[in-house]
């Protein structure tokens, strides 16, 4: 029972793995699509358990919620023409952004930017 489980969880895991960023829609499609048995409920079942142990988060880009699997602090990038996401490292924005510590008056305890734009595949076509 508990295997099963286990397995069903690193289903929806490796899915999220390979898709990146995935609102539930997609994410229950790749699934469906590789993975025919699960149903929507266990997928949603196991998408909570993840949240809740920390192993996936949801993020905000734009108005649409998305899932991604835990990783170093990062900002996104979305192509407004094909609509990909993209993880933009700290290491390429302004350190004034990243070590912001108060903006007017307030402190700034976190940072999530989503750049928009046309990626750089779009950009070769
Ligand atoms: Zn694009
Ligand atoms: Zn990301």
């Amino acid at each position: 029972m508990i295997r099963r489980n286990t397995n069903q969880r690193q289903i929806v895991f490796d899915a999220l793995s390979c898709l990146g960023h995935a609102t539930s829609d997609e994410l229950i499609n790749y699934i469906n699509n590789n993975n025919s048995n699960i149903s929507l409920a266990t997928i949603y079942r196991n998408l909570t358990i993840l949240l809740d142990e920390k192993s996936i988060k949801k993020v905000k880009i734009g108005d649409i919620d998305v899932y991604e699997t835990t990783k170093e602090k990062h900002y996104h990038f979305k192509c407004r023409i094909c609509g990909n996401i993209i993880d933009i490292p700290p290491s390429m924005v302004p350190n004034s952004i990243n070590n912001i510590k108060t903006i007017d008056k307030n402190d700034v305890l976190d940072c999530d930017i989503v750049f928009s734009g046309i990626c750089h595949y779009c950009i070769k076509k």
